[in-house]
């Protein structure tokens, strides 16, 4: 493996499953990391700090589970493109400031519950490994489907569950990224089926995409198991790979299209 030489990297090893010893080891993780931190950077990282930011993001983490809530509308009042791109500014702007613009954002959104009245796109649940490109997502909802819920690792996984405040702040992290809902690398798989279906009945989804980022080989070899699960909901899917940049976007229409087709068929 090569890694680009920056001027800090750290690499924390996770645990595959939740158990005391693993939530005791991974804490251990978040107490060397804050300390390398100290010492690169030449700053204190108290427990008082850390808590201060755990609040301001478990704000935001509030928020956007309101955001996704809206979502349940039908039609919802935010396409899915749009949640991505809320998402995503969070991650290069200060949390002092994203949260307000949240919070503006939410008010403008409920104040206009019918912005996408007319709608008759599919319902859709887009699950898989990283996606942070918008317009992915833009392809399939210019083609008549709408995607109403997610579970992606940089989609609801990144906000639920709030990390505990008040408390050890490295064991609530560690107990917060360990026990919030799995990615496929996380034991057992059956949690995560029991995740996506109840997702796909909340959100009253009509089909589901599985989408995979290149080399995310456990993604890819959880989809039978996540597959038959939503198969048991009678949800027809898609496996969809795709490539860091939006290649490929012809052939991904061809297929978004044909899927969305048979959906037609079954609203009858
Ligand atoms: S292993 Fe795959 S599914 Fe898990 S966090 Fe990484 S990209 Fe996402």
């Amino acid at each position: 493996m090569k890694y680009l030489p920056t001027p800090f990297k750290k690499l924390m090893g996770i645990p595959c499953k939740v158990s005391r010893a693993t939530l005791s080891y991974f804490e251990d993780e978040f107490d060397l990391f804050r300390r390398d931190l100290e010492e690169h950077f030449g700053v204190a990282i108290t427990p008082e700090a850390l808590d201060q930011s755990i609040r301001l993001y478990n704000r935001s983490r509030e928020l956007l589970e309101q955001l996704y809530e809206l979502r349940k509308a039908d039609p919802p009042p935010i396409t899915g493109a749009e949640v991505i791109e809320v998402i995503r500014a969070g991650w290069i702007m200060p949390r002092e400031q994203y949260n307000p613009l949240l919070e503006a954002l939410l008010q403008e959104v409920t104040s206009k519950p019918d912005r996408l009245a007319g709608s008759d796109s599919y319902r859709l649940l887009v699950y898989g490994s990283e996606l942070d490109e918008p317009d992915y997502l833009k392809v399939i909802e210019d083609l008549g489907g709408m995607v109403v819920a997610d579970d992606l690792c940089t989609g609801s996984r990144y906000f639920t569950l709030p990390v505990e405040e008040d408390g050890n702040p490295l064991r609530a992290l560690a107990i917060r990224y360990l026990t919030r809902p799995f990615c496929a690398r996380m034991h057992p798989t059956s949690e995560r089926v029991e995740r996506l279906q109840q997702l796909a009945r909340d959100f009253q989804v009509e089909g589901v995409i599985h989408e995979t980022i290149k080399f995310c080989d456990i993604n890819v070899g959880n989809y039978p198991i996540t597959k038959a699960g939503l198969d048991e909901l009678g949800l027809p899917s898609l496996c969809l790979e795709r490539e860091y940049i939006m290649a490929g976007a012809g052939q991904m229409k061809t297929r978004v299209g044909a899927f969305l087709e048979s959906l037609e068929g079954r609203r009858g």
